[in-house]
Formats: C-alpha cells, sequence, structure tokens
C-alpha cells in the first residue's frame, strides 16, 4: 500500500488494487496526463472506465495527451462540503473539454475532465476570472513523491467559440 498523502487536512490514497486510478496517477506523478483510448473505437475517455462508453469494448491502451482545453462548463463553490476547502471558497470547479476529441463522439458528449482551476501557485482561481470558452493547460501539483493532482490552469490563448460566465 502506498504511503497516504495529507492534502488540505484530507487523507489521500491510491491503493494498489485500484485498477482504474493507479495508472493514472503514476502517470501523473511524471507530469503527463494519460488517459485510456479504445482499442476498438479509438476514442478517449474520462474517468479511465474499464469499458468504453461508446461501444463497451474492454481493451484499451493509455495516451498521452496535450493537457489543453476549453472550459465547457463551471461552478463556483460557495459552502465548501470537504472542511480542508472552506478557506477556499468560493473557489471554481471548471468542466474542461480537452483539444484531442472536440466534439467527439457528439458535441453533447465529449471529452470532459472535470478539476480545481488554480494560479500558477495552486491557490484557486478568482471566480471573475472564469468563464465557459476560455483556455486552459493542465498543470500538476506535486503533493509527495508519488503523488501529484492534475489541475487547470487559465491561459493567455484566445478563448474558443462562445465567452460566457455567471452575470455579477
Ligand atoms: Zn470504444
Amino acid at each position: 500500500m502506498p504511503q497516504p498523502v495529507t492534502y488540505r487536512g484530507m487523507t489521500l490514497v491510491v491503493p494498489d488494487n485500484d485498477s482504474e486510478w493507479k495508472e493514472y496517477f503514476e502517470h501523473a506523478r511524471q507530469h503527463r496526463l494519460a488517459l485510456r483510448a479504445c482499442a476498438a473505437c479509438g476514442l478517449l475517455r474520462y474517468p479511465p472506465t474499464h469499458a468504453c462508453p461508446w461501444c463497451m469494448a474492454l481493451e484499451w491502451t493509455w495516451r498521452e495527451v496535450s493537457g489543453r482545453g476549453t472550459i465547457y462548463s463551471y461552478e463556483i463553490v460557495v459552502h465548501a462540503i470537504q472542511p480542508g476547502f472552506k478557506d477556499a471558497a468560493p473557489y471554481p470547479v471548471v468542466l474542461v473539454e480537452l483539444d484531442e476529441q472536440r466534439g467527439a463522439p457528439t458535441p453533447d458528449e465529449a471529452l470532459r475532465i472535470v478539476a480545481n482551476l488554480v494560479r500558477p501557485d495552486f491557490t484557486p482561481e478568482d471566480e471573475k476570472s472564469v468563464a465557459i470558452g476560455k483556455r486552459v493547460r493542465v498543470v500538476f501539483q506535486d503533493l509527495a513523491d508519488h503523488l501529484a493532482l492534475p489541475q487547470f490552469t487559465l491561459t493567455d490563448e484566445p478563448a474558443a467559440g462562445r465567452v460566457w460566465r455567471l452575470p455579477g
């Protein structure tokens, strides 16, 4: 069993028998965002489930992706459920559509990852800076030698498509 890691007062551990997340975090530890690509239809998926959500095939390979994408949707967490995030609220959680598979297999069902949106120092991004359509890239927050968390941060690229944010 790997050493548990403390993150914002919570204990994080990825057990050796977690066949879905173990390899994902082994890649992340090396600052690589890798996802499962279906051996039958070729589509990437997240989370790294055993079966392809689109064709149900059970074979896959790990494929590294750029970690670049566009904010597809987001929420602002005002009341943190986890005590460790109380002092961070309000903070944004983003749903990022990755460039590798925009609009595929359908515009409603593409390759999207949920993560925190953080500044380069890993503090939460200001809620006024978040908007649908803004460009982001993955960053890896090292928590220990054997564990890093993929997060996203804003880039200075022009926004893609319609830009929208919560009024106010
Ligand atoms: Zn498939």
